[in-house]
């Protein structure tokens, strides 16, 4: 793989983070941080429940006060807008470029 922004081959791929088992790659060289190429369908999924949980723990801290329980929808909220930032985050970072072939057909 190739570093979209310099063209360093050094592009390690991330140790799995609490958040998600594949964080991606970045560049031993510029330091740019990638997405995994196949992530992209599972990221968008993220953030549709991440905003989806943080929009219903809103509306029942309006609407209903949180319920009986305000601390914890409030902290789901919370929890589903940093999920929705972090694959916003993810969405928005390249993808590293293969490797190159030296002969490339096609
Ligand atoms: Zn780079």
């Amino acid at each position: 793989m190739e570093c979209p922004k310099c063209g360093s081959s050094q592009v390690k791929r991330l140790p799995p983070s609490q958040i998600s088992p594949h964080p991606g790659y970045q560049c031993g060289e510029c330091g740019i941080k990638m997405r995994s190429s196949g992530m992209l369908f599972v990221y968008l999924l993220t953030l549709l429940i991440g905003i989806a949980i943080g929009a219903v723990m809103v509306y029942m801290l309006i609407e209903e006060d949180g319920g009986n329980r305000p601390f914890q929808a409030a902290w789901l909220g919370a929890a589903g807008l940093i999920v929705a930032g972090y694959s916003v985050m993810q969405i928005a970072r390249p993808v590293p470029r293969p490797q190159p072939k030296t002969d490339e057909v096609e």
